[in-house]
C-alpha cells in the first residue's frame, strides 16, 4: 500500500494500492482494446463526452479544489483557480474533435488530401506541484485527438487523478479510454516509456528524468513531449514601475512555494535601482502570508515533502548571502521561509540549478546587453519576465531571451489557448493552445488519381 500524506500536517491523508508493472500492462491492455471504438466515435459525439466531462468536473471543482490543497499543501484559493483551468481546459479542447481539419494541396492526376489520425494509446506522466492541471493539459487533448490515455500521477500527489478517472466513467467516458496508474516512477513510468503498445509519452516533471525518457522513447521510436525544469529570469530595468515591479516578484517566485517550473527564480536587477527594489522587495516578501493551506488568505504553503525541504535548504548559506528571510511556521509540517540571496553571481549554484522551493536568486546588472546575456546564461529556457516602460526595449529583450514564454510587465505564464512550452533543456514540444493538438496526431496523406 501506498500511504499519502498531507504535507501542511505530516499525517497520513489516504492509504491506495500501489500499482507495479503487472498493473501498468494491464492499464495499457485495456487502452488498446478501447481504442478503435474509441477513434471511431464521431467527431460531434466526441465533443459532446469531453463537454460533459468539463461540466461534471465544474460540478465537483471545490472538493477536488481541497483534496489538492491537502495533498499538495498549496493554498485553497489557487487550488480553487486550477480547478477552474482544469474545466477550461477540457472545455477548449472539447471543440477540437469538430475542428481538425486537413488540407487539400493542389497537385498533377488527381487531388490530395490530409488527415489528422490519433496516435493510438499514449502514457501521460505528470509530476507533484500541479497535480490535475497538468494532467489535464495532456488528457484533453490527447482525448480529443481521439487516442486513449494512461496516465501515471506522482505517488506524492494521486489524489484527483484518482477523482478524475472515476468522474470520467461517471460523465459516460467509455471504459478504458482514460486509465490511471498510481505507482513508482521508476516501474510504471519506465515501463510506459518501453512499452511497444505505447505511441507517444508526454511528460512534465525533472530535466534529469526526462533525459532518462528520451533515451528510453528510442527504443520504440516514442514521439514524446518534454516539459522540464526552469530558471527564469525576471528582468528588472530601472525605467520599470519599481514598485508594480518588486511587488509582483515575491509570488512569481514563491507561488507554489517556488515548486513551479516557471517560477522566476532568477531576479535581475539594474544595478543602480538595486537599493530601492531591494527596500520594496523586503516588504512584498515580509507581507507574504505564509500557512495553512486551508486558510482562505494563505499565499503560500509548505513544501510537498521533507526530502524538498532538505534540498532547499541546501542552496541557503552557501555562497551568495540571505538578504530577506521571511516568516514560516514552526513543524509539524514541511515549512522553509520565503528566502532572499542578493547579490548572487549567474556561477553561483543557487543561480546555475532548478531549486524548486522559495528561494530566489537576486543578481545585479549593468546594461540591456548584460542582462540579455544573463538570462541566457543557462541551460533552461521555459519562461521568464521583463519590466520596463520603455516598449522597443520590452520587445527586444523579449526577443533575445531564449525562453518559451515571456511576459512583459507580468508574471504569468499560462493561457489555455495560447502555447506553453521550452527552449534549450527546458523541454521539447508544446502544451495548450490549438497546437497542441498536433502532438497528439500523426498527419496523413493520401492522394487520390482522378485521371
Ligand atoms: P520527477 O521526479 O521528474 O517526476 C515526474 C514524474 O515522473 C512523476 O510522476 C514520477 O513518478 C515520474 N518518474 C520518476 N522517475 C521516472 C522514470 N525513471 N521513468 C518514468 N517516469 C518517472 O519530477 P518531480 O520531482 O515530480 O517534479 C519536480 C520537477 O518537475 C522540477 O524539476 C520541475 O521543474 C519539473 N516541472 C516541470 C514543469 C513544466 O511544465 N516544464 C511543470 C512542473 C514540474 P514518482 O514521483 O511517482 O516516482
Ligand atoms: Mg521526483
Amino acid at each position: 500500500m501506498l500511504s499519502v500524506l498531507e504535507p501542511a500536517t505530516e499525517e497520513v491523508l489516504a492509504q491506495i494500492p500501489r500499482a507495479g508493472r503487472e498493473e501498468t500492462d494491464a492499464a495499457v491492455a485495456r487502452a488498446r482494446a478501447a481504442f478503435p471504438a474509441w477513434a471511431a466515435v464521431g467527431p460531434p459525439d466526441r465533443a459532446a463526452l469531453l463537454r460533459d466531462l468539463a461540466d461534471a468536473l465544474e460540478a465537483r471543482s471545490e472538493d477536488l479544489a481541497v483534496l489538492e490543497a491537502r495533498n499538495a499543501g498549496k493554498p485553497i484559493a489557487d487550488a480553487r483557480g486550477e480547478m477552474g483551468m482544469v474545466v477550461e481546459t477540457f472545455r477548449f479542447y472539447a471543440g477540437a474533435p469538430e475542428r481538425a481539419t486537413g488540407k487539400t494541396i493542389p497537385v498533377d492526376g488527381g487531388v490530395d488530401m490530409t488527415f489528422r489520425e490519433p496516435l493510438g494509446v499514449v502514457g501521460l506522466i505528470v509530476p507533484w506541484n500541479f497535480p490535475l492541471v497538468i494532467a489535464s493539459w495532456k488528457v484533453a487533448p490527447a482525448l480529443a485527438a481521439g487516442n486513449t490515455v494512461v496516465l501515471k500521477p506522482a505517488e506524492l500527489t494521486p489524489l484527483t487523478a484518482i477523482e478524475l478517472e472515476r468522474i470520467a466513467l461517471d460523465a459516460g467516458l467509455p471504459e478504458g479510454v482514460l486509465n490511471v496508474v498510481v505507482g513508482p516512477g521508476s516501474v510504471c513510468g519506465q515501463r510506459l516509456v518501453e512499452h511497444p503498445d505505447v505511441a507517444k509519452i508526454a511528460f512534465t516533471g525533472s530535466t534529469a528524468v526526462g533525459r532518462g525518457i528520451a533515451a528510453g522513447a528510442a527504443g520504440t521510436i516514442k514521439r514524446v513531449t518534454l516539459e522540464l525544469g526552469g530558471k527564469s529570469a525576471n528582468v528588472v530595468y530601472a525605467d520599470a514601475d519599481l514598485e508594480k515591479a518588486a511587488a509582483a516578484a515575491p509570488l512569481a517566485v514563491f507561488g507554489n512555494a517556488g515548486q513551479d517550473c516557471c517560477a522566476r527564480s532568477r531576479i535581475l536587477v539594474e544595478r543602480s535601482v538595486l537599493d530601492p527594489f531591494m527596500a520594496a522587495l523586503e516588504d512584498a516578501v515580509e507581507a507574504l502570508r505564509v500557512g495553512d493551506p486551508l486558510d482562505e488568505g494563505t499565499q503560500m504553503g509548505p513544501l510537498i515533502s521533507a526530502g524538498q525541504r532538505e534540498q532547499v535548504a541546501s542552496f541557503v548559506n552557501g555562497e551568495a548571502p540571505v538578504a530577506i528571510r521571511g516568516t514560516a511556521p514552526d513543524g509539524p509540517g514541511y515549512w522553509f521561509p520565503p528566502t532572499v540571496l542578493c547579490p548572487v553571481a549567474n556561477d553561483d549554484r543557487a543561480a546555475r540549478e532548478e531549486i524548486f522551493g522559495p528561494v530566489a536568486a537576486v543578481i545585479p546588472f549593468r546594461d540591456e546587453a548584460e542582462a540579455v546575456r544573463l538570462a541566457n546564461d543557462t541551460i533552461y529556457g521555459l519562461s521568464g519576465s521583463v519590466w520596463t516602460r520603455n516598449g522597443a526595449k520590452a520587445l527586444r529583450t523579449a526577443r533575445a531571451i531564449e525562453t518559451g514564454v515571456v511576459s512583459i510587465n507580468s508574471n504569468t505564464s499560462v493561457r489555455v489557448s495560447t502555447p506553453f512550452g521550452g527552449f534549450k533543456q527546458s523541454g521539447v514540444g508544446r502544451e495548450l493552445g490549438p497546437d497542441a493538438l498536433d502532438a497528439y496526431t500523426e498527419l496523413k496523406n493520401v492522394f487520390y488519381a482522378t485521371d
